[in-house]
């Protein structure tokens, strides 16, 4: 047996190209998923065996090009430049291939081994487009296969390709220079010649290379080479010359020179490889464009989109959230039947069931507004929604690419929060991620539902629609006032991406679907887990013997009476005994000692405890009212029961609106926090939870007092 011989291969390409169907399809179901070292960005890393080799396959961020202006990019270009993988295969879609090979461009410019791979070939075919991929291969010098990635079609050819390359190397293929035009060309003869000679290079990217991106004014490459060049002065003096005089020249920036000539590089190679030019997918989809994002009509058909969404998360939703709810009722009631009575049946039924039971309700509608959310992605749409957003999203400060993350903001922070990391610039992110927690999740609906439900009557839809929009204005104000104070930076302008329309296809919806619901089961798993035994532990322990009267004594005799009305006054008093349990619990003391704090709001000291117990998650609130108030399990009397033991307690309508203001606007849940932290650092966490929490306060401070002084 001969040695085994290691390939390491990166997956680059646009976002959306199939790179991930192509990564799936090489290497079957042997993946790990995980991050790039110090960064919040995923990885999907695979290993093969084939023949004799040992593969190691990563899957770069999807990315336009390698200018690191977004972590993607930024990401995708270190670890290409640090990790010097063998070959990387550039997935292309080849429906847009003229800006997919703006890419390919820097990745060869970079002196990459590169497989081309046309993919989304099926389309093609379905075009009519004809392209000479054999040309395409003698014009850059690499070679190209061609696949369909989500039929796993022509991926034995690109493998074979793979290795083809990797074991006759350059010599087999040899990648041309990029020419960027005449001038550019002449100038990057001479710094790469003067480069090679100062041997400064050491990194894995040709001399060629780091001589275009030291002209561009890359930072990054700079950094790497500053020292080196500012000691060697004849170098220096040739770089700045050829700036001066590409600014003298041709009167651009140089970087905007460099990338007008790649541009027109590719539109060269385009014109030469695209045989017949049929309306192209691209080209449906501007004509398609011409209505959906059309100025005036653009806008109300993205409202009824939008409409129809959020009703089937709720419509839909209906039919499986109660059956889950009696599947958790069935359950409580089989576990409290088969265990004796005492702690251990009570952490299981009341604790962990019940406590994750009222959180666990909300998947169903969880799950549509994802499933809608995907396939709005997957179809094209979205990104016309961030066209159309554009302009409103200024008034935050912000650009129509934040108009996604803000809308899965309703559906859950913590994914809304991992969307950001396809905003281009890290001052767009900050300024996202800080506003997201005023946004409605779908965690604070039962809330606002319950109480809402409980002291507004039929005016609860007016009243859950109110804190709505409550939100949002909110957001908007407070925009302003970070632009004011700690966000001064000006946005950046960015080309805003309309990629082709596409019928998305069942399995990348469904995939897409499950990645954000797997986040949201993990966090039911986890932190909504942990916070419902505590609070269970907090609301069983210490276990009150001092009571007012002889509960146990009064209900026996009235079990032995065992008359008509008996049964009703062994419940009430049942449950005046745990509300005396509950008082003399921890959490019945921790609520008397920061009631104060909430007083001036109207909370007492039952709201105190559930808006603590809220931060573990906001639905939480929920069921720490129903271990409060005892409620009865006739789930649909329960919103009544409520009200009237709230009222019962000195509870008011405007009490109850100026909690659910505070309820929106204070501190997102700890899982939205510790997706704050990793994304964007724990200072900026500390500073959203302190801030919110704040704001909520006041807000709520205001709302009360001056309803209390109109008389509400
Ligand atoms: P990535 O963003 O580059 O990882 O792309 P994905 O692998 O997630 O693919 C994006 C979409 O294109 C998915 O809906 C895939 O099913 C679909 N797709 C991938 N390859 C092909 C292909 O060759 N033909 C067609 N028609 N669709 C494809
Ligand atoms: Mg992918």
């Amino acid at each position: 047996m001969s040695h085994k011989k290691t390939i390491k291969i990166a997956l680059a390409g646009n976002p959306n190209s199939g790179k991930t169907s192509i990564f799936n399809a090489l290497t079957g179901a042997h993946q790990k998923v995980g991050n790039f070292p110090g960064v919040t960005v995923e990885k999907r890393l695979g290993h093969i065996r084939h023949e004799n080799y040992d593969i190691t396959i990563v899957d770069l961020p999807g990315t336009y090009s390698l200018t690191a202006q977004s972590l993607d990019e930024k990401v995708a270009r270190d670890y290409l430049i640090n990790e010097t993988p063998d070959i990387v295969i550039n997935v292309i879609d080849t429906g847009c291939l003229e800006r997919s090979l703006y890419l390919t461009t820097q990745l060869i410019a970079m002196g990459k081994d590169v497989v081309v791979d046309l993919n989304m070939w099926d389309e093609v075919e379905k075009s009519g487009e004809i392209i000479d991929a054999e040309k395409l291969s003698q014009l850059i010098g690499a070679p190209v296969v061609t696949t369909i990635g989500s039929r796993e079609f022509g991926v034995n050819n690109l493998l074979s390709t793979v290795i083809n390359l990797f074991e006759n190397g350059n010599s087999f293929h040899h990648h041309p220079p990029i020419s960027y035009g005449p001038l550019l060309d002449d100038l990057i003869v001479d710094i790469t010649d003067a480069i090679a000679q100062s041997g400064i290079n050491i990194s894995g990217t040709n001399d060629r290379w780091v001589a275009v991106k030291l002209m561009e004014n890359d930072s990054d490459v700079w950094s790497i080479y500053r020292d080196e060049i500012n000691q060697n002065d004849a170098l220096k003096e040739k770089i700045n010359h050829a700036i001066k005089h590409i600014k003298l020249t041709i009167s651009l920036d140089p970087e905007i020179a460099f990338e007008e000539g790649r541009m027109g590089y590719v539109a060269g190679i385009v014109r030469e490889v695209v045989k017949t030019k049929s309306v192209n997918r691209m080209q449906l989809s501007m004509l398609i464009d011409r209505f959906l994002t059309h100025p005036v009509f653009g806008y109300p058909l993205f409202l009824v989109i939008m409409w129809l969404i959020f009703n089937a998360t709720f419509t839909f939703g209906q039919y499986p959230m109660n059956w889950i709810d009696n599947g958790i009722h069935l359950l409580q009631s089989f576990i409290s039947g088969l265990l004796p009575a005492g702690p251990v049946s009570n952490l299981l039924s009341d604790g962990i069931i019940g406590g994750v039971g009222t959180v666990i309700v909300f998947l169903p509608n969880i799950v549509i507004l994802f499933l809608g959310i995907s396939l709005l992605e997957d179809s094209g749409y979205m990104a016309r929604a961030a066209f159309l957003t554009d302009k409103p999203m200024h008034f935050l400060g912000l650009h129509g690419k934040s108009f996604i993350p803000m809308l899965m903001g309703f559906g859950c922070s913590v994914p809304a929060i991992m969307a950001t990391r396809t905003l281009e610039s890290h001052r767009d992110r900050i300024l996202t991620i800080l506003l997201l927690p005023m946004i409605s999740c779908s965690a604070k609906l039962p809330v606002y539902i319950l109480i809402a439900g409980a002291f507004f009557g039929v005016y609860a839809g007016h009243v859950v629609f109110s804190l709505y929009l409550f939100g949002i204005v909110t957001a908007v104000l407070i925009a302003r006032v970070y632009l004011r104070t700690i966000i001064r930076e000006k946005s950046t302008s960015f080309v805003m991406e309309l990629p082709p329309y596409r019928w998305p296809t069942f399995k990348s919806v469904i995939i897409h679907m499950w990645e954000r619901t797997k986040i949201y089961l993990k966090k039911m798993g986890s932190v909504i887990l942990i916070a419902s035994v505590i609070l269970w532990f907090l609301g069983y322990f210490p276990r009150n013997n001092n009571y007012t009267r002889d509960y146990d004594l009064e209900i026996k005799q009235y079990q032995q009476l065992d008359t008509a009305g008996s049964a009703e006054k062994i419940r009430e008093l049942e449950r005046n005994k745990l509300s005396e349990d509950l008082e003399y619990s921890f959490i019945g003391r921790i609520g008397k000692v920061i009631e104060p704090v909430f007083q001036p709001l109207g909370f007492n000291w039952q709201m105190s405890v559930a808006l603590l117990t809220g931060f573990a998650a906001k639905e939480v609130v929920v069921s720490t009212l129903g271990v409060l108030y005892q409620l009865g399990e006739e789930a649909e009397k329960s919103t009544q029961s409520l009200a009237v033991k709230l009222k019962n307690d000195g509870v008011t309508g405007l009490s109850a609106y100026s909690f659910l203001v505070f309820i929106l606007l204070y501190t997102a849940c700890v899982a939205t926090v510790l997706a704050i932290k990793r994304e964007i650092g724990r200072k900026w966490m500390s500073f959203s939870i302190i801030f919110q929490t704040l704001l909520a306060w006041i807000v709520s401070f205001v709302i009360f007092n001056a309803g209390k002084l109109f008389g509400l």
